[in-house]
């Protein structure tokens, strides 16, 4: 059976998330979804339980998809399973340099773990978690950069997180 592992922060879960999780789940016959602990981005707007919970709620309707929080590293997390290939999603040349540079560290410390990486969906290549946390917390309007299940706990969290 193959198996992904698509890991990130998902603080929140955006419309660009699941169009990769989705083609994902269309390659492979199961798909882990890792919400990750990231030290090195700023002050989390959402905790990981609540972060679980929407992922959950939005990706509930694939029924090869499932959540997990692993803590410590991915490339140890992913020598629990026989085998899996770590699934992430390519928007710009930034990204390229980070994802590259995160490639050669996994492989360092796990050579037999693979990346592949899906470009991003046009419409979706200017939108990450941040863009929808900026936008939230002016209460933008969040139709098209979030799934419609968890725009309320967005726009909820948004009335008490101070950026
Ligand atoms: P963000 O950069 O939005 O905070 P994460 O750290 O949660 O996202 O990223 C998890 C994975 O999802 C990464 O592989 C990232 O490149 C990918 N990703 C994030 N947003 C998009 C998008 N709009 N289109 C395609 N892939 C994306």
């Amino acid at each position: 059976m193959s198996l992904a592992l698509c890991p990130g922060s998902f603080d929140p879960i955006t419309l660009g998330h699941l169009n990769i999780i989705r083609r994902t789940s269309q390659i492979f016959d199961r798909v882990v979804v890792c919400i990750m602990v990231n030290s090195s981005k700023t002050e989390p707007m959402f905790t990981i339980e609540e972060r679980v919970d929407m992922a959950r709620k939005v990706l509930v309707r694939f029924p090869n998809v499932e959540v997990e929080t692993p803590t410590g590293l991915l490339s140890d997390y992913v020598k629990k399973f026989d085998s899996a290939v770590i699934v992430k999603g390519l928007r710009a040349a930034s990204d390229f340099e980070y994802e590259f540079q995160m490639n050669l560290i996994n492989k360092m410390l796990n050579p037999q773990l693979e990346t592949m990486f899906l470009t991003a969906s046009e419409k979706y290549t200017f939108l990450s978690s941040s863009v929808v946390r900026e936008m939230a917390s002016y209460g933008a309007d969040l139709t098209g950069l979030v799934p419609c299940e968890i725009i309320e706990d967005v726009k909820e969290k948004a009335k008490i997180w101070r950026r």
